[in-house]
């Protein structure tokens, strides 16, 4: 029986392309998976392991026959990839990508591209782990989780709806936006909070007491800072490439740190109140929607 890809190429086997492999090899919906990356000893890995079927270092070399390529590189390297690989890919190739900020994606595609490649959907699985490679990488992590996909006016629809189908094999939810709002929103959900972790984290850490505050850190700051241990780099990448979107969130969220902080200063009890109890009914209401 005819597969969903025939040969599918990688470009980044680790947590976030190692992790989709594997759920497609599951599936077996996959003729073949061919990886890429820069270290060939990772790569090697990735075979043992049963995550890729080959790989090959050379990025013009791995996309060569595939009908579908996915960048799963960080955000940073985006652009280097595309230039790589463009004068191997098939006219009729898929590409599509995992990067967490889309409209950057989306201008490193035009920069190398001039005109779109009707084959191009981005996307971004909305999952992971603070952790990084193909050694951390597992087939359930897209399990009941969403994937936004942020295809074009010009999109084939052939393309979107095989990228949609092999994120739905790897058992995620498919959604769609366009690429601009997707960076309004993830700012405020994802590049927000990681911002906020590494910031209490790498303050707390600076001040002299330090030994002492992280000797009685219990459940909360582990559970608010947990992010803080996520690849530094790579968050370093996401966060300049919507700096535009996260300014903006984090310029509305340092105007309510001022007010709670004028609360605390006047003694105004009843505004700090009012301010947890909207987030604690707002939290139990997120609790109960990710539950269900
Ligand atoms: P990762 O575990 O560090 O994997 C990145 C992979 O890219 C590595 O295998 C690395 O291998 C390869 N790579 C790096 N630069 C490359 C280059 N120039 N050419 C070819 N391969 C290169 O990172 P990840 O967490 O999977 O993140 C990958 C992408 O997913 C990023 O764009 C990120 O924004 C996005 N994303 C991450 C998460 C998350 O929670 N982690 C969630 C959603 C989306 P070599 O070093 O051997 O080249």
């Amino acid at each position: 029986m005819s597969k969903l890809i025939q040969r599918l190429t990688i470009i980044g086997v680790g947590l976030i392309g190692g992790s989709l492999a594997r759920a497609l090899k599951q599936a077996d919906v996959c003729g073949e998976i061919v990886g890429c990356g820069r270290d060939e000893v990772e790569l090697k890995k990735a075979v043992e392991l049963g995550v890729i079927d080959r790989y090959a270092v050379d990025p013009a070399e791995a996309v060569c026959g595939a009908d579908v390529v996915l960048l799963a590189v960080p955000l940073s390297a985006m652009r280097g990839v595309m230039e790589s690989i463009k004068p191997a890919l098939a006219t009729d190739v898929i590409l599509t990508d995992v990067g967490s900020a889309k409209v950057s994606v989306l201008d490193d595609a035009r920069a190398v591209f001039g005109e779109l490649p009707p084959g191009l959907v981005l996307g971004h699985p909305i999952a992971g782990t603070e952790k990084s490679g193909v050694e951390a990488s597992f087939a359930t992590l897209y399990q009941k989780r969403k994937v936004i996909l942020t295809p074009l006016d010009g999109s084939n629809d052939d393309a979107l709806s095989t990228v949609a189908a092999m994120w739905r094999y790897a058992g995620a939810e498919v959604v769609e936006m366009s690429a601009e709002h997707h960076d309004l929103v993830l700012a405020a959900t994802s590049h927000l909070p990681h911002v906020l972790a590494y910031t209490l984290v790498d303050s707390l850490a600076r001040m002299d007491e330090t030994s002492e505050i992280f000797q009685y850190a219990a459940g909360g700051f582990r559970d608010f800072t947990r992010i803080a241990s996520s690849d530094a780099k790579m968050w370093h990448d996401i966060c300049l490439a919507n700096r535009t979107e996260l300014l903006n969130v984090l310029s509305h969220f340092r105007k309510d740190l001022d007010m709670l902080s004028v609360a605390l200063e006047s003694s105004d009890s009843e505004a700090i109140l009012e301010c947890f109890s909207r987030a604690k009914l707002a939290r139990d209401h997120f609790s109960k929607l990710i539950a269900e």
